[in-house]
């Protein structure tokens, strides 16, 4: 016997990943320069040449028992202390390492916050269009999962829905800005109203209601502001991740960030360590943590993906294509001609043109583009754009 929730998770692939798939079998029969695959978001700019320098050193300068041994389940001091330095430098957040509970990556970040915030009938709210694991790491964690609809065309938050959909039993709303799969960027218009809507709900509910800030992209920004959310409504925890900042998704890394201002923080902060504790995700890679206390201060050079971006906007953008502005990330959410994205997405593979249908991620009728692919990709794949939209 086994469990049949975990079973259906591990048995059926996701929409993506089946895409994905099918793209490296297509390659293999046509070609790799035939498949113009947007489905996976995985970062195509290498990570800063310090990163690779700082393993060197770590190396070369740590006891070897220290680089591979354990560290404190909440995470080195030095590290804890490096990520603090450079938020107080950059927002002045006061922060300091006691905050910090270090982690291996904003999913298995999510999934400890969500298990310390579960109390029975309990529920977490996120806003479509939302990262499709938000669902089974919040019922996993034995939280109901509500959904906002979105706010089209903007893709800023509907705070009509917004607000029918909080109640006394909500105990966190779940915020990805800059947004998969949108790529908008929550503006600080946005968020101040969001935290003027979640004080008057707390007032009548009597209880926090936490915002849950999931972070891998903050640093992904095309010249605009990322407002950091814990300055703008107190009660809110960073899930933050080097996976798309420092280009690093495979060596699990990031840190969760609980606010000295936060309420009930000494138990949220307790709560967030048991639950990792619980699921044996302590301990974060050891030289991870050592070259992380030494880069923290790092940010990615952008070029590549804002010139792709730029590229993609302006072109489909002429073709009659609709989408909101893409200020950040590396996504494009975009209306399906004719209005049905699963059908778009099925006839755009028929040309092994590689795109995600957005009910997954609570929006149908819209699909995704991942723009982290080469330019001369990109250029190829226009006229077949320009094909669908015709036909
Ligand atoms: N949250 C969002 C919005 C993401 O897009 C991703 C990964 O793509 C994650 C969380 C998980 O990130 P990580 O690789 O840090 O676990």
């Amino acid at each position: 016997m086994v469990n049949k929730t975990a079973y259906e998770l591990g048995a059926n692939r996701s929409c993506i990943r089946d895409l994905f798939e099918y793209g490296r079998q297509r390659a293999a029969v046509v070609g790799e320069e035939n498949v113009y695959d947007y489905s996976l978001g995985n970062p195509s700019i290498p990570s800063p040449k310090e990163v690779d320098e700082t393993i060197r050193q770590v190396l070369a300068d740590t006891d070897s028992l220290l680089v591979h041994g354990y560290t404190s389940a909440v995470g080195d001091y030095a590290t804890r202390k490096a990520i603090a330095d450079d938020l107080n430098e950059r927002y002045n957040a006061g922060a300091s390492p006691e905050e910090f509970f270090i982690g291996c990556g904003a999913a298995p970040e999510l999934v400890a916050v969500l298990r310390a915030l579960a109390v029975p009938g309990g529920d977490v709210v996120a806003i479509a269009p939302y990262f499709p694991e938000y669902k089974p790491f919040a019922e996993n964690a034995g939280l109901a999962f509500k959904v906002v609809p979105p706010d089209v065309p903007s893709f800023q938050i509907n705070f009509e829905e917004l607000e029918k959909a909080i109640s006394h039993k909500t105990q966190a709303i779940i915020l990805n800005s800059p947004n998969n799969p949108s790529g908008v960027v929550y503006t600080k218009e946005t968020l101040q109203k969001l935290a003027y809507l979640l004080q008057d709900k707390v007032m009548d509910c009597g209880h926090p209601i936490y915002i849950i800030s999931d972070e891998p992209y903050r640093e992904l920004a095309y010249g605009v502001e990322v407002p950091f959310v814990p300055n703008i409504y107190s009660d809110t925890i960073v899930c933050y991740s080097y996976s798309k900042s420092l280009s690093l998704p495979g060596e699990r890394i990031g840190y969760v960030y609980v606010p000295q201002m936060l309420s009930d923080r000494k138990r949220v902060y307790a709560a967030i360590a048991g639950a990792a504790r619980a699921a044996g995700h302590v301990c974060a890679p050891s030289l991870w943590q050592k070259v992380i206390a030494r880069c923290a201060h790092l940010r990615p050079d952008l070029e590549a993906y804002d010139r792709n971006r730029k590229l993609l906007y302006e072109s489909l953008t002429a073709m009659g294509y609709e989408m909101a502005k893409p200020d950040g990330a590396f996504y494009l959410f975009i209306k399906a001609p004719g209005g049905d994205a699963n059908l778009f997405s099925e006839y755009a593979k028929a040309k092994d043109l590689l795109v995600v249908p957005g009910d997954g991620f609570g929006c149908p009728g819209y699909f995704r583009i991942c723009y982290c692919v080469s330019y001369d990709m990109i250029k190829r794949s226009l006229p077949i754009f320009e094909e669908l939209i015709k036909e």
